[in-house]
């Protein structure tokens, strides 16, 4: 039998941090071995809210790809494609719009809490409404068995899981009914202890340099109730920790452990440790990058042979339900 397939994208609007990183890429990575996969980047749906200056997404689409690449996706395993390229998104969205109540779409919990906290960008528009139906028509579209996607899209495949069923009960059975593969939350904040986020200018980047890592680190929020440096600190509500815990070798995590909890360690020095694993953790990352950098036409043949395998499936997919529709 051969393997299930999965899809998740990516909104192309700048460049990935350690919050992509360790919130969805390195998932995907692991997924890679065990499932067909299909990344794609989401330039239409990044159209959604970015619809009044756009630039942001043209400039990001080869970023991300390169970023992929250089943490260890591989486009000879995995299928890498740009949504925009493939039309048959667009057909099948208005196909599955007609379908869809719009109290699914009222009522879906992400559209009311990012319209009360993207308060800076006119988002009562029909596409940002409609998001979760063209959500629904990137997955159905390469008839994927699984979805991994954080809890807050989580309702999102929910919706799709609904316009399957729905498209199936109408129509006849063209879509698998795709399950959730949560993915687990990253514990790493943003240097201010907010979720990391590109509008919230906390984050640090894969392609950050040695230096710009060691400044955002040395500017990173610790236990707020550590005011002095004789000052017992809590690992348990510092975000250098939570870093350490990741990069730093376990032996060295349990030392500052104890030295935070005894004042045996100050923050700056604390801070310099982290930045310094870090660093090294991110080199493999960055060399690769520079490697693709130089060698563009690589990556643009990456895109070209993911856009040509997409088509081909989202195709014969199109062929059924416009044979199932009638239409
Ligand atoms: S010593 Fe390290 S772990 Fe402790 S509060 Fe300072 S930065 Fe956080």
């Amino acid at each position: 039998m051969g393997k299930k397939r999965i899809l998740s994208g990516m909104r192309p609007t700048g460049k990935m941090h350690l919050g992509h990183l360790h919130g969805a890429l390195l998932n995907w990575k692991n997924l890679q071995k065990d499932y067909e996969c299909f990344y794609f980047i989401a330039d239409w749906h990044a159209l959604t809210s970015e619809y009044a200056d756009t630039k942001i997404i043209k400039d990001s689409i080869y970023d991300i790809i390169i970023d992929w690449v250089s943490m260890g996706l591989d486009p000879e395993v995995a299928t890498f494609f740009i949504q925009s390229n493939i039309m048959e998104h667009a057909e099948l969205h208005l196909i599955f719009s007609m379908i869809t109540p719009l109290s699914w779409l009222e009522r879906n919990p992400t559209y009311k809490e990012q319209l009360r906290e993207l308060t800076q960008k006119d988002l009562y528009t029909y596409g940002f409404l409609g998001y979760p139906v063209l959500q629904a028509a990137d997955i159905l579209m390469y008839r994927a068995h699984g979805v991994p996607v954080g809890e807050d899209q989580a309702p999102h495949v929910e919706m799709t899981r609904e316009i399957a069923r729905r498209f199936n009960h109408l129509y006849g059975d063209v879509f698998p009914v795709p399950d959730v593969l949560l993915t687990p939350t990253s514990k790493l904040l943003g240097i201010d202890r907010r979720k990391m986020s590109k509008s919230y200018n906390n984050s640090i980047y894969l392609t950050d340099t040695i230096e710009e890592v060691g400044n955002k680190v040395g500017q990173m929020i610790t236990d707020p109730q550590r005011a002095r440096r004789s000052d017992p600190g809590r690992p348990e509500v510092c975000n250098v920790f939570s870093f350490h815990e990741i990069y730093t070798p376990d032996e060295t995590v349990r030392q500052i452990d104890h030295d935070c909890r005894t004042a045996a360690i100050g923050c700056v020095e604390c801070k310099k440790i982290m930045a310094e694993h870090l660093n090294k953790a991110l080199d493999p990352i960055r060399e690769k990058r520079r490697e693709l950098e130089a060698d563009l036409n690589h990556v643009k043949d990456i895109i070209q042979k993911g856009n040509a395998h997409a088509k081909m499936i989202a195709r014969q997919t199109m062929e059924l339900v416009r044979e199932a529709v009638r239409i």
